[in-house]
């Protein structure tokens, strides 16, 4: 019988415990937790211990468990204690959906030589229904134009190769719903990185009419929707609301928006980029393209829409090949972890009135 340890003495790691036990697929020796509070107690029968404890008295333990959401701290922290035995996360499947997935489902085996990365977004779908004035991905000036399924999967089993984990996977746009083959991304994504918190972002209009099968794909995968609420989507939002709860697919909805901001890129030259970079609310923002991937959207799309953006500029070494055969998982997260060329270019924001059905370039 396997021995277990569970990162997390809460709710969620009571949940994988009681998991273990009911399906009868092993044993739970202890919880560790950071909380020297919490340390030396015993919770649900079994003991509370330090990370510290482990490494001195659970040398027979099978497999530790992260049952904790934010995970890469504490896996950072084993790392560091040198700690060699089989560790992993909890799925997404299991954080929200914990009451129905049996616990095969539960857990994602984290990879000892490759690291995570941290966030990827992908255009399903370049164009958008909704043409907002200023769209930061140009979605209401572009050519219709849905994402390559084939090029995706490529680039996946590529990043596989870099990284055990992408934390976060955004299938956005343009508007993600417009793409009949979405629920094939979906699909794939979630093949490829079980552990991964997948969303499909969305102005939320096609909602209502999406095909139930859309749904019933996301819910099977547990993808979510981050809805971004337009004064035009809040007309359509307790349509949006009951059409999830039908299928029991979980949402985000933002705040309204009203205002749209955009920074000129170009006219302006940032002697100090570094400093630029870190207040920056896109430097996660990392954009797959076919075979490329950029720090934020700006230089892909600015290389792929070059000729309706009349040559503005961007820099070829901004944009890295993931095929490079130089390229480690290790080296991206060391490039992207400061600012690229482009940083030295970016210009204030400036905020207007959002309006929609706008086909022009600002
Ligand atoms: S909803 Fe607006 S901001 Fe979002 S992708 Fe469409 S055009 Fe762009
Ligand atoms: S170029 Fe740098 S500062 Fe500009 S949006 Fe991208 S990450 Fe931010």
């Amino acid at each position: 019988m396997k021995k277990y340890a569970i990162v997390g003495a809460s709710k969620r790691g009571l949940s994988i415990k009681r998991k273990i036990e009911h399906e009868e697929v092993g044993e739970v020796c202890c919880f560790i937790d950071n909380n020297s509070k919490k340390q030396g107690l015993i919770f649900d029968g079994i003991p509370i211990i330090s990370m510290d404890e482990i490494v001195s008295g659970y040398s027979d333990l099978d497999e530790i468990i992260v049952a904790i959401i934010d995970h890469t701290p504490l896996l950072d922290q084993i790392n560091e204690k040198g700690i060699k035995t089989p560790i992993s996360v909890v799925t997404p499947m299991f954080i929200l959906y914990p009451g129905q997935t049996p616990f095969k489902d539960c857990c994602a085996l984290r990879s000892n030589d490759k690291p995570a990365f941290s966030y990827i977004e992908y255009h399903i779908a370049d164009h958008c229904n909704l043409k907002c004035k200023g769209c930061g991905h140009l979605s209401n000036v572009v050519e219709e134009k849905f994402g390559d399924y084939e090029l995706y999967k490529k680039d996946l089993l590529r990043l596989k190769e870099l990284f055990w984990n992408i934390t976060k996977i955004r299938l956005l746009g343009g508007e993600p719903l417009l793409n009949p083959e979405l629920e094939k991304f979906i699909i794939i994504s979630r093949e490829m990185f079980p552990a991964s918190d997948i969303r499909v972002v969305t102005n939320g209009l096609l909602i209502p009419s999406a095909n139930e099968n859309l749904f019933k794909t996301m819910r099977r995968n547990a993808v979510t929707f981050d809805i971004s609420l337009y004064p035009t989507t809040q007309k359509v939002m307790e349509r949006i609301e009951l059409k999830c709860t039908q299928y029991d697919v979980l949402f985000n909805v933002s705040g309204l928006i009203t205002k749209f901001s955009k920074s000129k890129k170009g006219d302006y030259f940032n002697s100090d980029p570094q400093n630029v970079f870190k207040t920056c609310i896109n430097r996660k923002c990392h954009l797959l393209y076919n075979g490329e991937i950029a720090l934020c959207p700006g230089p892909i799309l600015r290389k792929r829409f070059e000729g309706i953006l009349c040559n503005k500029p961007w820099f070829e070494e901004d944009i890295i090949n993931i095929y490079d055969e130089d390229l480690d998982g290790n080296k991206l997260n060391e490039l992207f972890s400061g600012p690229n060329r482009f940083c030295t270019i970016c210009g204030p924001s400036e905020s207007f009135d959002w309006e929609p059905g706008y086909t022009e370039i600002i």
